[in-house]
């Protein structure tokens, strides 16, 4: 599930990019033992970059896996949409999923509202 190269938010589906978080923070909680309820924007940048192994270290944090400036743009706006928690000043984003993790649920019922 590798996106490359994303020029653009429209490259990537929403679907795609909140699967992403949810496998991400899966991947925290597997590796962890605790049940995580957030993960961060490199984690997620680098689930999109089909590099899931790098999920929480630090060398997910490598900018050259998914360009930072799509990723906050992406991140933007899924929150101003409501159906991603996080924030996308640039910071690590402690990016959650409002309502728990099934993007198909999710997304039906913020294109029914
Ligand atoms: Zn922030």
């Amino acid at each position: 599930m590798t996106i490359a190269p994303p020029h653009a938010c429209k490259d990537i589906p929403d679907e795609q990019f909140l699967t992403a978080v949810d496998d991400a923070i899966q991947i925290r909680s597997d590796d962890d033992g605790r049940q995580w309820v957030w993960a961060t924007r490199w984690d997620v940048a680098a689930v999109l970059a089909g590099r899931p192994d790098l999920v929480g270290i630090g060398e997910a944090c490598d900018p050259s896996l998914f360009p930072p400036d799509l990723l906050s743009a992406k991140i933007g706006q899924l929150v101003r949409r409501g159906v991603l928690d996080g924030c996308a000043c640039g910071c690590r984003g402690d990016l959650s999923r409002p309502g728990g993790t099934e993007p198909e649920r999710i997304l039906r019922s913020d294109s029914a509202s």
